[in-house]
């Protein structure tokens, strides 16, 4: 199981360069290609029928860096496990390392501008909510790192009092807004957006385009981590996708299924995808779903856990810190979060990265029956 992880992402962009060969196997003209932003590369294997072009699987890992070392196991574990099911006579496969290539190298979840990538795929950008939530300004010590951090445990309390309810700023209430909204205020800010588009989304809707202009169908796998019931796997969908929850259940025999409205979750790259099929091929058939794994729950206690963790690892980040254990122990939080060293989470990533993964592609018809 160990070699599926990597601890860098020089080790894992190797790792998955080097399964071009296997997939080789299957597609003789497959082909690699490197995508440079910043300091490191987004790289693609694509392999594709030599016939028809009816359907292809797309494959996208790290939009949220640190959490793409789980999605990059997934994916060697397909490609050494599972491709030999999939029907090669008729589907391509196009898999991606790194969307954002610096956030995994640095295990950060935002790219090199400090913007969340789920939250830079903004449709129509002149009608974006600047001012979000009007309680943003009063509470912008929450969102926006205010000073070197002196001490660990102090700056600890000082964040729960804003978090806890029953005052009269409710920072849990607006941090949670902000999950889903992303900010567009504080570029320094925590679930920040973006300005304008970014390099890595540039790129990646050039493949929205690509794929649906030459594929009757595709569906799309997007890898994360922390979110939904610890060890476990949860699928997103927008409600673009126009399939409700149990639906959704039902067809691909998964526990654990949400969806959202693209209204209160801004800038999501799946939705942008249906967006794209919508606009520009709505006679082509699009399957786009985001995979994570839970690692601190979902109670509020977790939630709570969790705002306090990326508050922290933002402010360390950008105003650092005099005490050591700060430091470390915020590191240890945050990868905690998103990729912890926990064997019974990673078995989980692989276990029930394999099962969804089967469960999508016979419910689509990818996958070769007996
Ligand atoms: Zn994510």
């Amino acid at each position: 199981m160990s070699h599926y992880f990597s601890s860098s992402y020089e080790e894992s962009r190797e790792k998955f360069l080097g399964l071009l060969d296997t997939v080789k196997h299957y597609y003789p003209s497959a082909r690699s290609m490197s995508h440079t932003i910043e300091e490191g590369t987004i790289d693609v294997i694509i392999g594709e029928p030599p016939g028809s072009r009816e359907l292809v699987l797309l494959m996208t890992i790290g939009e949220h860096g640190i959490e793409g070392y789980a999605g990059a196991a997934v994916t060697h574990q397909f490609v050494e496990t599972q491709l030999q099911h999939v029907r090669h006579e008729s589907t391509g496969i196009c898999l991606i390392h790194a969307v954002n290539p610096w956030g995994m190298k640095h295990f950060r979840r935002v790219n090199e501008h400090n913007v969340d990538l789920n939250r830079n795929y903004v449709i129509d950008r002149e009608s974006l909510p600047r001012n979000v939530n009007k309680e943003y300004e009063v509470m912008r010590h929450l969102f926006v790192p205010d000073g070197v951090i002196d001490d660990y445990h102090e700056a600890r309390e000082h964040i729960y009092s804003f978090l806890g309810s029953g005052i009269k700023l409710d920072g849990f209430e607006a941090m949670k807004e902000a999950k889903g909204m992303g900010q567009y205020q504080f570029p320094k800010g925590v679930y920040y957006g973006g300005e304008a588009d970014e390099p890595s989304a540039i790129f990646i809707k050039e493949v929205q385009h690509d794929l649906l202009e030459r594929y009757d169908r595709v569906v799309h796998m997007d890898w994360h981590t922390a979110l939904g019931p610890t060890n476990e796997v949860t699928m997103v969908v927008s409600e673009r996708d126009g399939r409700d929850v149990d639906t959704l259940k039902q067809t691909y025999g998964l526990a654990n299924v949400q969806t959202y409205d693209p209204q209160d979750v801004l800038g999501d790259s799946t939705n942008h995808f249906y967006y794209v099929r919508d606009t520009h091929y709505p006679d082509k058939r699009l399957v786009s779903a985001l995979f994570e794994f839970g690692t601190f729950g979902t109670s509020t206690k977790a939630t709570i856990r969790e705002f306090l963790t990326i508050i922290l690892e933002n402010r360390l980040y950008f105003e650092g810190t005099k005490d050591p254990t700060a430091r470390n122990e915020i590191r240890k939080e945050f990868m905690a979060m998103f990729y912890p060293e926990d064997a019974a989470w990673r078995e989980a990533v692989l276990a029930e990265g394999a099962k969804a993964v089967e469960h999508v592609l016979r419910a689509e018809e990818l996958w070769r029956a007996r």
